[in-house]
């Protein structure tokens, strides 16, 4: 099938990737590939996406002496043994591969002295295998898979926002989008559709990631009744700069950086003895916040990151953008003093449950990259592998999706004519009553969901705090449910796009709070200081979350493969 434009109202790809960072365009790129007409919807321009924000590396096990069965315990391991095996043992195995395929597309990765891609020690792994470029890997990465969607001529829809899916006879049929240039809103028809619509970091008050990081895939998805998979667990990164929880990458420590109290002391050592500042980010969050909560950070809330004994060169060479940020954002040089840093939220290890090929229990509809659960990242996600897993498995699920509609051909053409004109209708109807009359604006209910999530579900939580957090959510939806858009206009009204994003923000910070209220333990990110250990006889298990008036929550077996659950110690 050609792209096909049926009328202005009515547009149709074979698959269709909502998200244009380095997970849709790696699916893009292979759908292309395998011969199938593919379009890209996004709601920045692709190489404004997250993922360029990106700066430590991605993971590989390229070194001789390393292996992807190293690589595959280093992430059990650090996942709390909550990842599903199988499909850690698919990522570790297919890292080289990627990492190569992006060297040959141009991505330009820091080198060592025989000219060989360089690789930097990062936390929880037990070998230097991270590849990096300078601090900007990310950047060079997206720009380089860009590259090559450009070169293919694929259809990129930029600055167009989706805002639901389309669904009938219990399959996915596309999307309806609205153009953020006019406004108006067209239904997107597809025999398959990809979600990569990356993370929710917006949902919480101190986050290093985008402002456009609102989670909305993930709520598009929830709302047309797939699961969510292991929401709880939340990674909060254990040193973004104080202020502005600006990310101040790993690799930092990855480099040799310290982590110094107020009394001058490398705290690490009573957390982690042997790993110290390389251990998993839960640990080190949490021990950087013990310091402070114990009254040994600075005033304020934070400890120091030091960097000076690296000196200017090698600062420069390898941390350059950490230092144009510290100076820039905080007014300080790391080569003469050390920068404040605090944790934050930084990435979602839960998301649209679906399988080693993307796959969601929803036929037609597939979910890779940050929005996803697939689940290589488990209760713990390792630095390094995220960006893996984009280009991993946005590879698997655009030749899975692709197989998926060779086989099932184009029989619902009928019910999906019908369902577009339907839903592009209640979409119109329901944009136009949030735009008439009046009513509270999106700006406090966002301000206080970003406050509760902070205070209760934060890095540490307990029963009374989280049940109290979800009496506020219950409160906060109530009012999201009568608010009002002040803003008329058409064009680019992101007052509109804010509105639409508020409501399915609170509904995954409803789903977090239910999920970590019923997981009555601690296991990697998620601790409850009312639960102290982690509990395998009764929670080693994913949390699968459907949509009702409250969450429903049900839980699924983790596949354990090669490495039976140990105690986890650094
Ligand atoms: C500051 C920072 C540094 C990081 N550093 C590293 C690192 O060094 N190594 C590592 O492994 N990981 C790192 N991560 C994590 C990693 O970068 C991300 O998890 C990953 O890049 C996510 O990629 P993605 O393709 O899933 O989503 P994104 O890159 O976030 O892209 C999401 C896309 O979805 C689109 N979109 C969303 N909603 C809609 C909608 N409703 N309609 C239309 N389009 C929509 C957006 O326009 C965007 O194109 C970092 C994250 C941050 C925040």
């Amino acid at each position: 099938m050609t792209e096909i434009t049926l009328d202005n109202d009515l547009v149709s790809h074979d698959i269709i990737v909502i998200g244009a960072g380095l997970a849709g365009l790696r699916a893009a790129i292979e759908i292309h590939d395998m011969g199938m007409n593919v379009a890209v919807i996004s709601k920045v321009h692709p190489i404004r996406s997250h993922s360029g924000a990106a700066q430590g590396g991605i993971n590989a096990s390229l070194g001789s002496d390393d292996s992807w069965e190293a690589h595959a315990f280093d992430t059990i391991k650090g996942s709390d043994y909550l990842a599903d095996q199988d499909t850690v043992e698919v990522l570790c195995k297919e890292a080289p591969e990627r990492v190569i395929e992006m060297e040959n597309w141009g991505c330009n990765f820091s080198r060592r002295e025989n000219g060989r891609v360089a690789q930097r020690p990062f936390g929880g792994a037990g070998f230097p295998r991270t590849c990096f470029a300078g601090d900007r890997t990310g950047h060079n990465l997206l720009h380089t898979l860009y590259e090559q969607v450009i070169k293919r001529n694929i259809r990129i829809y930029s600055e167009w926002f989706v805002t639901k899916l389309l669904v009938g006879k219990g399959r996915c049929l596309g999307c309806v989008a609205m153009n953020m240039a006019d406004s108006k809103i067209v239904a997107f028809r597809s025999e398959a559709t990809i979600l990569a619509t990356g993370g929710y970091g917006r949902i919480y008050q101190r986050s290093t990631n985008a402002i456009i990081n609102r989670g909305h895939g993930i709520s598009l998805a929830y709302n047309a009744g797939v699961p969510l998979e292991d929401m709880e667990f939340v990674q909060f990164h254990p040193t973004t700069l104080f202020g502005t929880n600006i990310l101040i990458t790993e690799g930092a420590r990855g480099e040799g950086g310290y982590l110094l109290n107020k009394d001058n002391e490398r705290f690490m050592e009573r957390y982690a003895k042997d790993t110290m500042e390389l251990a998993p980010r839960d640990i080190v969050a949490r021990a950087i916040q013990k310091e402070v909560d114990e009254g040994r950070g600075f005033p304020g809330g934070f400890v120091h990151l030091d960097l000076r004994h690296l000196g200017k060169d090698r600062i420069d060479k390898r941390l350059a953008g950490i230092r144009q940020i510290s100076v820039d954002f905080a007014g300080i040089d790391p080569v003469k003093k050390p920068i404040p840093v605090q944790p934050g939220q930084h990435y979602s290890m839960g998301g649209v449950s679906s399988d080693i090929n993307g796959r969601t229990p929803m036929t037609g509809l597939y979910a890779i990259g940050e929005c996803a659960c697939i689940s290589v990242h488990g209760a713990n996600r390792l630095g390094g592998n995220s960006l893996l897993d984009t280009v991993v498995f946005g590879r698997r699920a655009g030749a899975a999706a692709v197989e998926h509609v060779r086989l099932s051909g184009r029989e619902d053409e009928d019910v999906s004519l019908d369902v577009s004109g339907k839903m592009k209708r209640d979409e119109e109807k329901e944009i136009g009553d949030l735009m008439t009359g009046e009513g509270e604006s999106f700006a406090t209910i966002r301000d206080e969901l970003q406050s509760v999530m902070q205070q209760y579900a934060g890095i540490f939580r307990n029963r009374q705090g989280l049940e109290h957090a979800l009496e506020e959510i219950s409160k906060l939806k109530k009012r999201a449910s009568k608010l009002k858009v002040k803003s008329r206009v058409k064009v680019f009204n992101l007052e509109l796009m804010n509105a639409l994003e508020l409501k399915g923000m609170l509904e995954l910070g409803h789903v977090i709070i239910m999920g970590a209220l019923a997981r009555e333990e601690s296991r990697g990110a998620h601790y409850r200081t009312d639960h102290l250990e982690r509990d395998d006889e009764n929670w080693l298990k994913h949390t699968l979350a459907y949509k009702d008036e409250e969450p429903r929550l049900e839980y699924k077996a983790v596949n354990i493969g090669m490495f039976q659950p140990q105690k986890r110690e650094y």
